[in-house]
């Protein structure tokens, strides 16, 4: 966004006041800090809207392909370094089913993508599209399987270079507005006619290098096509990163516009490709297109996704409460942890291993881990006596005792103070909880 001034600059200077502010300035002011629309001042020239609205835009663009009910959303970042502030949009996954498999591999494919999901830390983690490419088969071998894709729910990406043949791809999957792969130097004012004629976004690529590619983008603008998502070529990992990192930085660092957009890098199914899969997801891919579709690679994938694009200052938080672990009596076992979600879940899980019933007190430590919280004044005797009295724990559990984690012993007497509860120190790490849970043989 640009500053008061630059805004200011650009402004009728009228001072009369229809935009409800006293002065172009206070307007301006305002306009700066997002508090007002442009469109409030009726003087603003034409030029003057264009140079604002194109300051104003995010350095990288929202890309968004898919239907409103299963949407692929690539771009929109305004960090090169996550702990700067965040990543917002997870690297789209995506799995390549070829004509050349044959249109039986292609529906299996397609179909296994549709079921790669996984639940990690309470979220629901999956591949998020699939893509149709063109190569050895026939066309009608092609047009069968852009067909079958359609039907899977899930943002598809065509893949042709043939403009001919990628208007016919459309005509069966237009409503799934589909992502265009692509137009290269070579097939370029073909394929450009074909995504204006549709409005879908589309992948250039093809280009030797990042200028290239630029130029590329500015011709499409100008014809009208503005949803781009590049296609940075690059033969080893190591070449993929440099143009990757060329492109983040010259949008974000220098608001190069020409390569303000998303990108997408297509792979193969060798280890090498698995290891620039993940090179992709932590810098800077906004989509990653795959052959290989094996869960031992994909999850892994996610997983790390997950990872990167977790907003590094919310910390990911399950709701407080008094969870049961299993069918748990008013005679079992009451445990209680932070509400941070990868404590939790992995407490819960040591507990499970036990096979044994068991009340879980969930404390509100504002996301925080166990020891953090502790540290942090956010985990005390206090708060987990207000949690056992809010969560009425006495009334449905009669044992009168509470195991605390190891961590936290100091809080034991305090605790026992207060509640007029046994206090048990649990073991250090969750991991222990089944012996222990087993010794107390409930
Ligand atoms: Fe200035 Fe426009 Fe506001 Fe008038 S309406 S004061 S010209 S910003």
């Amino acid at each position: 966004m640009p500053t008061a001034m630059e805004i200011y600059k650009l402004l009728p200077k009228k001072n009369c006041g229809e935009c409800k502010f006293p002065t172009c300035l206070a307007f301006a002011m305002q306009l700066a800090n997002q508090k007002v629309a442009l469109a409030a001042c009726p003087y603003v020239s034409p030029e003057a809207k264009v140079a604002l609205e194109e300051s104003g835009a995010p350095p990288i663009k929202l890309v968004t392909f898919g239907t409103a009910d299963a949407a692929a959303k690539i771009g929109d970042e305004t960090q090169l370094f996550r702990h700067d502030k965040a990543f917002f949009h997870p690297t789209v996954l995506g799995i390549i089913a070829d004509d050349a498999e044959g249109i039986d591999m292609v529906k299996a494919k397609l179909e296994t993508a549709r079921s790669l999901s996984f639940e990690r830390v309470g979220q629901i983690i999956r591949v998020d599209s699939v893509a149709v490419r063109h190569s050895t088969g026939t066309p009608q071998e092609f047009l069968d399987a852009v067909r079958y894709a359609a039907g899977i729910g899930l943002p598809v990406t065509i893949m042709t270079e043939d403009p001919k043949l990628m208007a016919e791809a459309l005509a069966l999957c237009a409503p799934g507005r589909p992502l265009l792969y692509r137009a290269t130097p070579q097939n370029f004012d073909d394929m450009i006619t074909v995504a204006k004629a549709c409005a879908f976004p589309l992948v250039i690529g093809g280009t030797a290098s990042a200028e290239e590619l630029s130029s590329l983008t500015e011709k499409a603008k100008k014809a009208g096509v503005v949803d781009l998502v590049l296609e940075p070529s690059g033969s080893t990992a190591n070449d993929m990163l440099e143009k990757l990192t060329t492109i983040r930085r010259a949008a974000i660092k220098k608001k190069f516009r020409p390569l303000g957009y998303p990108t997408v890098t297509v792979l193969g199914k060798s280890p090498r490709d698995e290891i620039k899969a993940a090179l992709g997801v932590m810098k800077y891919s906004s989509m990653v297109l795959m052959e290989d579709v094996s869960r031992e690679f994909i999850y892994p994938l996610m997983a790390l996704r997950q990872n990167i694009f977790t907003d590094p200052q919310v910390p990911i938080q399950v709701k407080a409460g008094l969870y049961k672990v299993g069918e748990p009596t008013d005679k079992s076992p009451v445990l209680f942890t932070s509400n941070f979600s990868l404590t939790y879940f992995t407490v819960r899980a040591d507990i499970e291993k036990s096979k044994l019933p068991v009340w879980l007190l969930v404390v509100d430590t504002d996301g925080q881990s166990v020891m953090t919280a502790f540290a942090a004044g956010k985990l005390t005797p206090e708060s987990v006596a207000k949690a056992i009295e809010a969560e009425k724990v006495k009334e449905k559990n009669t044992r009168n005792e509470l195991m605390i984690p190891g961590q936290v012993s100091r809080m034991s007497g305090k605790l026992n103070e207060l509640t007029n509860m046994k206090v048990v120190v649990g073991p250090r790490e969750s991991s222990g909880l089944p012996k222990v849970l087993k010794a107390m043989s409930v």
